[in-house]
């Protein structure tokens, strides 16, 4: 009896869960291959950053690619600004085992190289390249090669000679441009970007291509700033996007170390229950919070920031977040952290630990910490 009832408020708990999932309907993009990494149709959402490092530098370069790994990068992309960093992608290659995208303008050589090097993707605009019979050679190697390309059109790059202001029609009507010289080419193994500082400008510019082509979507606000007004800037502009089911692929640009740029784009998926991990949801406190809630959340949040990202039950066994909840009274607090997979409710002193909407432990304030560090592990 106890365990129907028990079955019952886990089944209720996952069905509220599955019902927030449910409300983002998205756009079905065609699928393209970059490596082992899907982008589009259904595929989950990718995220993507970009070595600071110089490429020509293989073992700095290779050092960060890893770190960015580790906290969750799906795709790297580097600057390819010569052909001596051109050279150097296939030691880059052989190193990694995520996606390698050479991010190159201009000079067809370059990205004719990076494909002899065995780069998974291209970011380059054909439409900049001078000569039709270049484009036709990069396009022909790519096709043999496999390597789909990314047309992205950025506000700073907009070609003012042809569009004189920048709109979201302009910044539409331009990567059109570029992708017509693919197609032309029977080249159809591309993904699109569209970005700009400005976030209405941004939405708009997607929103409207979503209306003209199938192809995948590369998001992200550009120049977005240094981290902590970038990341807010990224997390309402690519949230947004998400928000309209709009987005494949994603990468948020902060002046700043690219880690957080990963870990910003993660937090921005596990918000909109795109991508598994662990989500803690914590409330601001005030002044009916009878515990140092502000200290113990800090704590938690270390603690579970070293916990491994990949191959764990935290990262691989649900499409949904796995979320912790500490809350600091009883006012919101039981209902919250119920909600949770795993929540704290505290009191005067004291605090209660729920599991599934269960209470299971009544903790004091000092054991709190360890308690519910105990409760996610053994999760
Ligand atoms: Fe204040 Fe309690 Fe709400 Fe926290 S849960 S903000 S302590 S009312």
């Amino acid at each position: 009896m106890v365990e129907g009832k028990e079955q019952a408020n886990h089944g209720e708990h996952r069905g509220r869960r599955e019902l927030n999932q449910c409300k983002m309907k998205r756009r079905i993009a065609k699928e393209v291959k970059v490596g082992n990494i899907t982008i589009g149709g259904d595929a989950p959402v990718s995220i993507q950053s970009m070595t600071k490092t110089d490429t020509c530098d293989v073992e700095a370069t290779v050092t960060q690619i890893k770190e960015l790994e580790a906290v969750g990068c799906e795709l790297i992309r580097v600057a390819v600004p010569d052909i001596q960093a051109a050279k150097k992608l296939g030691e880059i290659v052989r190193q990694i085992s995520i996606p390698l995208i050479a991010d190159i303008h201009f000079d067809y050589r370059l990205a004719l190289m990076a494909i002899k090097q065995g780069v998974s993707k291209l970011r380059i605009n054909p439409g900049n390249i001078r000569k039709r019979e270049q484009v036709k050679e990069v396009v022909q190697a790519a096709k043999e090669r496999k390597v789909p390309i990314r047309i992205g059109v950025n506000a700073g790059s907009l070609d003012r000679k042809k569009y004189q202001e920048l709109t979201p029609a302009n910044l539409v009507a331009s990567a059109l441009d570029h992708i017509k010289v693919l197609e032309d080419l029977d080249f159809t193994d591309i993904i699109i970007s569209l970005k700009a500082s400005d976030i209405p400008i941004t939405i708009e510019s997607y929103r409207l291509m979503a209306t003209k082509v199938d192809y995948p979507f590369h998001i992200g606000i550009t120049e977005a700033g240094p981290p902590k007004r970038g990341s807010i800037k990224s997390a309402v502009g690519i949230g947004s996007l998400l928000a309209l089911g709009i987005g494949d692929t994603l990468r948020v640009s902060l002046t700043g170390d690219p880690v957080e740029e990963v870990k910003v784009g993660c937090e921005i998926l596990k918000a909109l229950g795109l991508r598994p991990g662990l989500d803690l949801i914590s409330c601001p406190t005030c002044g009916r919070c009878k515990v140092n809630l502000i200290e113990i959340v800090e704590q938690i949040e270390e603690e579970i920031s070293r916990f491994p990202l990949r191959g764990t039950r935290f990262c691989g066994s649900s499409h949904l977040p796995f979320k912790v909840a500490v809350m600091g009274c009883v006012v919101n607090g039981p209902g919250e952290a119920k909600e949770a997979d795993i929540g704290l409710a505290a009191g005067d002193g004291v605090g209660l630990i729920f599991r599934k909407g269960e209470i299971i432990k009544k903790v004091k304030e000092k054991e709190m910490v360890e308690a519910l560090i105990k409760e996610i592990k053994d999760e």
